[in-house]
């Protein structure tokens, strides 16, 4: 017990004074390992007399134990010294403040749209995509907008042929007969995308902007689905319940036709959003025209459903409250930096 006492103060002085890594592994090899001091104190204790021997087992451990602990402290703070020395050699210094690395963030477009197909996807939709050069056919004719209509105008269509049976889509109302054609009923689907008109370009009106068609093909399907389908799009995007009302409107490819309007979301009274009516103009939409549904071989009588066409770019504006759509595509980095 006596030598045991004696080496534990020895050992440590000599660690505390140890200088490098070597100098300590000398140490542990002298002490610790096979054929080292305290093993050869373990293997005189049965030479002891019996009473003595459980004392001595104790101290010959306990200095085994101490002289661990006492390299792990000094191998530690070895360590952080060279730490300290090289980040003084490298000119490191740890008050200067971080350098600043740009992050990039979503456009509001496509933050809406993310959010909207989550929404629309748990309602058991799927989220579709389709070309932005669609044939005449898909984008009118099969959506029952005969020859003399006048969204078919000239100035409002980007035609991409002489012959004009290829255009830019004039909405994504075109890709819900491709869905019709490919995908057998039940369906129910959105189509979020870009699209273009032949417009002349001010606050509210860019030649190209952001849609998102929706359908729902179904038996025994009434206005009274669209109009709670409508009900939760508005909750997803404005947080709470918002009052919708229909009036009549008139799209070749649905009968009856509607326009919806949502209470205006930012006043109580009148506003300039909402032109002092406490009513927004929100989207067109309306129960899908037997026509088109037979056109795309989907027997009416069997089969009925609601289409709409919401206005991305218009509910991007409305939920941010932006009030030059032109914004919206014009690249300016201090426009889109407020997003992230
Ligand atoms: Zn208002």
């Amino acid at each position: 017990m006596e030598s045991a006492n004696t080496l534990t103060s020895t050992v440590k002085a000599r660690i505390e004074a140890a200088g490098s890594d070597t100098e300590l592994r000398a140490i542990e090899r002298e002490y610790l390992e096979k054929g080292g001091v305290v093993a050869g104190l373990l293997a005189a204790v049965p030479s002891l007399p019996g009473p003595e021997r459980p004392a001595a087992g104790r101290a010959a451990n306990q200095l085994k134990l101490e002289i661990a602990a006492a390299l792990g402290a000094a191998r530690e703070r070895l360590a952080s010294a060279d730490l300290d020395q090289e980040r003084s050699s490298a000119g490191f210094d740890a008050s200067l403040p971080a350098q600043h690395s740009p992050r990039g963030s979503l456009h509001p477009i496509v933050q809406l749209t993310r959010e909207l197909s989550d929404l629309f996807h748990s309602m058991g939709f799927l989220v579709l995509d389709g070309p932005e050069v669609e044939t005449d056919e898909h984008n009118f004719e099969a959506l029952n907008i005969p020859r003399d209509h006048p969204a078919r105008d000239m100035q409002d269509t980007f035609r991409c042929d002489p012959e004009g049976k290829l255009v830019l889509r004039t909405h994504t109302s075109a890709v819900q007969v491709r869905a019709m054609r490919q995908l057998k009923p039940p369906m129910r689907a959105i189509v979020p995308g870009k699209v273009f008109r032949q417009e002349t370009t001010d606050a509210s009106h860019e030649h190209t902007f952001h849609q998102m068609e929706g359908i729902v093909i179904d038996k025994d399907i009434t206005v009274a689905h669209l109009i709670s389908t409508m009900k939760v799009l508005l909750r997803g995007v404005f947080g709470r319940e918002i009052e919708v009302r229909l009036r009549p409107g008139y799209f070749p490819f649905v009968e009856p036709g509607f326009e919806l309007d949502a209470r205006c979301p930012f006043c109580k009274s009148g506003c300039s959003v909402c032109k002092q009516s406490t009513w927004i103009e929100l989207l067109p939409c309306g129960m899908i025209h037997p026509n088109v549904l037979r056109s795309s071989g989907i027997d009416p009588e069997t089969w009925g459903g609601f289409a709409f066409g919401l206005g991305l770019s218009r509910l991007v504006m409305l939920r941010f409250q932006i009030d030059d759509v032109r914004h919206l595509l014009g690249g300016d980095l201090r426009f889109l930096e407020q997003f992230s």
